[in-house]
C-alpha cells in the first residue's frame, strides 16, 4: 500500500479546521499527524473535531509540532494575522502549505511563491474551495466579454474578519483579466454626477467594479456577480451551505501539493486543467 501523506492541520479547532481534520481522517490516502489552535491546548483533536479519540493533543506551539509530527503537508485555516510567517516557517521546514485562510495580499503571495521557488516547494493559497464557487468565478469572466458592468455582493457569517471576501477579490481579477484580453470595455455614463450621501452605500470599487460585503448570522459564505447592459441582467449565484463545501477542494489541493514544485493561487489550474 502506498504511504499515506502526513497532514498537519492550523486553526484545528476552528469551523474549517474541524471540518478538515474530519476529512482527513476519512481520507483513506491522508494521516492526520499534527493539530496546532492557539485555544484548546492539551486536548484531543479528535474529540474537539468530532470523530472521537485520536489520540493527537492540540499545540499552540507549530515550529514544535512541525520537528516532532514530520507532515509532509501543512494546511493553514486561522486568520490573516501573522498567516506570512506560519507559511514562511513551514517552508523552511520543508513542509508543503495548503492554505485556505483569507485575507493575503498579491504581493504577498508574489514573496511565498519566491520562496517556493527557493526552496522547489509545492503550494497552495485558495480563497475558496468550493468546486461551485470556481465555476461562479469562471462563469463570471466568461460573462465579462459581453457585458459592460458588473457589481458584486458577497454575504458571509459575522465572524468572518477580513472584507471584502478573497473570493470577491479574485472574482473581480479575474472579470479585469477577461476584459483586458477580449477588449471589452465598461460603462462610465452612468457614474458621471453620482452622489454617494451614505460613506460606503456604493461599497469598494476594484477597477471600476463595486463590491458590497454583508456579514449576518444565519450565512455560510454566499456570492452573487450581477452583470448590466441595456435592457437586460445577468446574476451568476453561488452558496455554500455549510463547511463541508470546502473539503473536497481541500483534498484535492493535499494531493496535488504533494506532485508541485510552485506555488499555485487559486484552485482553478488544478481543477480545470493548466490551460483553464
Ligand atoms: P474560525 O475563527 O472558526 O477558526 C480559526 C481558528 O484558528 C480558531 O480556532 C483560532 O483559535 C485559530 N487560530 C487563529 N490564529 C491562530 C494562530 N496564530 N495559531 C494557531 N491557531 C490560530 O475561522 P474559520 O471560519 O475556520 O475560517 C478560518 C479562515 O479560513 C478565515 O480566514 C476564513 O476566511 C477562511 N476560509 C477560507 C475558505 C476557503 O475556501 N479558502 C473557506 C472558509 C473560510
Amino acid at each position: 500500500m502506498a504511504e499515506r501523506i502526513r497532514v498537519v492541520v492550523v486553526g484545528a479547532c476552528g469551523s474549517m479546521g474541524r471540518e478538515t481534520v474530519k476529512a482527513v481522517c476519512q481520507a483513506g490516502d491522508l494521516e492526520l499527524v499534527g493539530a496546532v489552535n492557539r485555544s484548546h491546548a492539551g486536548q484531543d483533536i479528535g474529540q474537539v473535531a468530532g470523530p472521537g479519540p485520536l489520540g493527537i493533543l492540540v499545540s499552540p506551539d507549530l515550529e514544535g509540532t512541525l520537528e516532532a509530527a514530520k507532515p509532509q503537508v501543512m494546511v493553514d485555516f486561522t486568520e490573516p494575522e501573522g498567516i506570512m510567517s506560519r507559511i514562511q516557517t513551514a517552508i523552511l521546514h520543508g513542509v508543503r502549505p495548503v492554505v485556505g485562510t483569507t485575507g493575503i495580499s498579491q504581493a504577498e503571495v508574489e514573496d511565498l511563491r519566491a520562496l517556493c521557488r527557493k526552496y522547489r516547494l509545492g503550494a497552495v493559497v485558495a480563497p475558496n474551495f468550493a468546486i461551485g464557487a470556481l465555476l461562479m468565478m469562471r462563469f463570471a469572466a466568461e460573462a465579462a466579454r459581453f457585458f459592460m458592468d458588473a457589481e458584486i455582493i458577497e454575504m458571509h457569517h459575522p465572524r468572518k474578519l477580513d472584507s471584502p471576501s478573497g473570493t470577491a477579490i479574485k472574482t473581480a481579477e479575474m472579470i479585469q483579466a477577461s476584459r483586458a484580453r477580449s477588449g471589452s470595455g465598461q460603462s462610465v455614463l452612468h457614474r458621471s454626477g453620482a452622489v454617494e450621501k451614505l460613506q460606503g452605500a456604493r461599497g469598494g470599487e476594484m477597477g471600476g467594479i463595486h463590491i458590497h460585503s454583508v456579514r449576518l448570522p444565519g450565512l455560510v459564505a454566499h456570492q452573487e456577480v450581477l452583470f448590466g447592459n441595456p435592457s437586460e441582467t445577468l446574476t451568476i449565484r453561488h452558496d455554500s451551505l455549510s463547511r463541508e463545501s470546502f473539503m473536497p477542494g481541500v483534498l484535492l489541493a493535499i494531493r496535488k501539493v504533494m506532485e508541485l514544485s510552485d506555488l499555485v493561487y487559486g484552485l482553478e489550474s488544478l481543477v480545470f486543467g493548466a490551460h483553464s
